[in-house]
């Protein structure tokens, strides 16, 4: 087998000479992409699986391999992308409209991304505080003198947490324990005993908002209300529910009050055209395939996925929307 194919390299390559090309010309190149998610039990990360399914298919025509990391989340992602290690990234609306306009109270104060391109939004995400029910907390309010997970520094909900609770008069620093952990670990932490809630910005159904209210200490999910002032001075917050059907195991009878944004997918200007296109046209071309492969897209309209962008669209992407009718 093996000599057959030193024999076909040998072959194809002599024939390259012999026709006068370079020899680099005769593999057709493959180029290969890389799509930064979060926590393998977050829905980014299926969501970029889903994606590089859709696109891998393709990989004859296209000659694009699209591959899948496990990251910190959003802002680790908008930072990945600019600096050139990674092609996409699922990021949230939210943190896209920050990271494009250099916002204050952002990461990026004063410093706007200038190079991010938005190529589509996904499913909508919502501000998730999940709860012990022995830590009796049942509001955010009732955080105050708690041990609280609000998210790594690379997550999007570490700003969400921090503005909700701001929002109801808590300061995170000073007003209870809070831990900066992965949102991977956080259900595993409740579960024992370690802190007595988590927020995760998250779709749903999500893996560990599963495992976190399947184990044996009781969880709820805790409402966030009171924050309509928040939600009016950010363009990007709206009011969400979670809804508690998805998560027989909480103690929660009826869907608890809070607030999202949206999941997008964006990219960097400097990544070639033919390769945002081709992503956009797989996705957008098979969606009724690409929506099956995750609950969370159920609510998903090729219409929608053109709303809450706020970085430029990038060119590649554009050019289906004009051919699709879609802009
Ligand atoms: N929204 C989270 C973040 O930006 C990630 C959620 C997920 O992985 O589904 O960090």
């Amino acid at each position: 087998m093996r000599k057959i194919l030193i024999f076909g390299v040998v072959l194809v390559f002599g024939m390259a000479l012999f026709m006068g090309a370079a020899p680099t010309t005769v593999q057709a190149k493959t180029t290969f992409i890389t799509i930064g998610t979060g926590g393998i039990t977050g829905v980014y990360y299926p969501t970029g699986g889903a994606i590089a399914k859709i696109v891998n298919k393709k990989r004859k025509q296209y000659g694009i391999r699209c591959t899948v990391e496990s990251t910190g989340g959003s802002v680790f992602n908008v930072n990945a992308i600019m600096a050139g290690d990674l092609e996409f990234g699922v990021v949230q609306s939210d943190r896209q409209f920050q990271a494009i306009n250099g916002s204050p109270d952002s990461e990026w104060d004063g410093k706007p991304q200038k190079d991010l391109r938005a190529v589509f939004s996904i499913h909508p995400e919502s501000i998730t505080l999940v709860a012990a029910v022995d830590a009796g907390i049942k509001n955010i309010k009732d955080l105050k003198g708690k041990k609280v997970n609000i998210g790594n520094p690379g997550s999007g909900q570490r700003q969400n947490s921090i503005d909700a609770l701001t929002a109801v008069g808590l300061d995170y620093k000073k007003d209870m324990q809070a831990e900066g952990i992965k949102a991977s670990e956080s259900a595993g932490l409740l579960q024992d005993g370690r802190i007595d809630a988590f927020f995760y910005t998250v779709g749903h159904p999500s893996g560990s908002i599963k495992e976190a209210t399947s184990g044996k200490r009781k969880v709820r999910f805790a409402s966030i209300t009171d924050v309509d002032k928040l939600l009016a001075k950010y363009p990007y917050y709206a009011k969400a529910f979670i809804p508690v059907k998805l998560y027989p195991g909480a103690v929660n009878t009826e869907d608890v009050d809070t607030f999202g944004v949206k999941a997008t997918f964006v990219t960097s200007a400097k990544v070639p055209d033919n390769v945002v296109y081709a992503i956009t046209k797989e996705v957008f071309d098979n969606f009724e395939d690409f929506k099956k492969l995750h609950p969370a897209y159920q609510v998903l309209t090729k219409k929608g996925m053109l709303e809450g962008l706020s970085a430029p669209i990038h060119p590649g992407a554009m050019k289906y929307y004009k051919e699709a009718g879609l802009k």
